[in-house]
């Protein structure tokens, strides 16, 4: 079976995290998570980074710091993992979802724009406090038209940048835009920590709450003694000294994965019944995350045949995102009652991502091309 995701842990891994035990800095009071946090900052251009122990936590944590009312609303997109809307809910918070782009399966920024000036100017509702982006698969969303509506409208923006290590938006560096942005250093992304997140503000103050609530909100003067509730969503300095290594290698691990996406694009793009990423958009070089396709409507089977088929022939794949909009959960809960988003429904149910980690040799590579033409040639 050649694996969807392996990650690659040959620079200074071992050394460094050979150096927590050594010294006996294990937990997260260690020099590597400072040392993580500086750099990680400084790679995106950011004021402050807060490690944190996942990226669901520091997107929880990230609205969680902007101290919003219950009831307040956020806008997401509807195609993303639901670690997006779960920070939204967990803070008492109500997420607004925004179908997808047909060609970059980013949030269609239209379709916010229409909801914001349809909520704010014609319904007069006061709720709507900010705007959660998630950059999808490869390419970043197109954020200026995000960051002229927050503007216009005192929105505050939370970036989501899971998928973006490395990436730039119009030469900005993707995790260094908006009021607060946050990674996940989980295996599948290009920088892995094992587990692991971080929160990353220019802003002293949004940097001071998120210290603060990481860290069960232990006050300096009365440790003990607690004014608010806080999480415990530490890092541990092992973690952040696998991170320091990884980081190191960045710009290594974005061309590996940039030539990895241009390499299946030149193999696949003639292939009838697929649909590719675009290589670039007009404010972005893809950074292909993963390698996503989907599946043409012509195609008379959808991506759930096609997952079986490949695992057949040896090929990991995973499907994509299920929409925010038909999640059992959050109808349980009374959420996104009746709501259709056409473009996330069906990429949704015919788009899957096929073997695209480091590890991933270029013979793999070619394999995985050759069953995905089969699969197509059985039409
Ligand atoms: C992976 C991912 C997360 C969650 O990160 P974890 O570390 O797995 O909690 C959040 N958002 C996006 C877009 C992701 O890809």
């Amino acid at each position: 079976m050649i694996p969807v995701n392996e990650p690659l842990l040959d620079g200074n891994e071992k050394k460094y995290l050979n150096e927590c035990i050594d010294t006996g800095w294990i937990s997260s009071e260690g020099p590597f998570v400072k040392r993580f946090e500086q750099a990680m900052a400084e790679s995106v251009g950011r004021r402050h980074g807060i490690a944190v122990c996942n990226g669901t936590a520091a997107l929880e944590l990230a609205v969680a710091s902007l101290g919003l009312a219950p009831g307040d609303e956020i806008l997401m997109p509807t195609f993303t993992i639901i670690s997006c809307a779960a920070a939204i809910v967990r803070c008492g918070c109500v997420p607004v979802v925004i179908d997808s782009d047909p060609l970059t399966w980013n949030m269609d920024v239209e379709r916010l724009r229409e909801k914001v000036e349809e909520e704010i100017d014609r319904k007069g509702n006061r709720k709507l406090k900010a705007i959660m982006v998630a950059h999808i698969y490869g390419l970043p969303v197109d954020m200026d038209p995000v960051l002229e509506l927050a503007e216009k409208y005192g929105l505050k923006v939370i970036e989501d940048a899971a998928q973006m290590h490395g990436q730039t938006y119009r030469g900005r560096r993707c995790g260094g835009i908006g009021d607060l942005s946050t990674f996940s250093f989980y295996p599948n992304k290009h920088i892995t920590t094992g587990e692991g997140g971080m929160t990353l503000t220019d802003d002293d103050h949004l940097a001071e709450r998120c210290r603060s609530l990481r860290d069960l909100c232990f006050q300096p003067q009365k440790r003990f003694v607690h004014d608010e509730l806080g999480y415990n969503f530490r890092m541990t300095n092992m973690q952040a000294a696998l991170g320091v290594a990884q980081l190191e290698r960045l710009d290594e691990i974005a061309l590996r994965k940039r030539r990895m996406g241009n390499r299946y694009t030149d193999l696949l793009e003639e292939v009838e019944g697929l649909e590719l990423m675009p290589r670039r958009t007009d404010y972005a070089e893809n950074i292909y995350w993963v390698f996503g396709v989907v599946l043409k409507d012509e195609v008379p089977f959808d991506a759930k045949e096609a997952i079986r088929r490949l695992a057949a022939a040896g090929i990991g794949t995973r499907p994509f995102f299920w929409p925010m909009h038909e999640q059992p959960v959050f109808h349980a809960m009374g959420l996104f009652q009746g709501e259709r988003h056409p473009v996330a429904e069906r990429i949704a149910r015919r788009g899957f991502y096929v073997p695209s980690g480091m590890a991933l040799t270029e013979e793999q590579l070619v394999t995985v091309v050759g069953a995905l033409k089969e699969l197509l040639r059985q039409t």
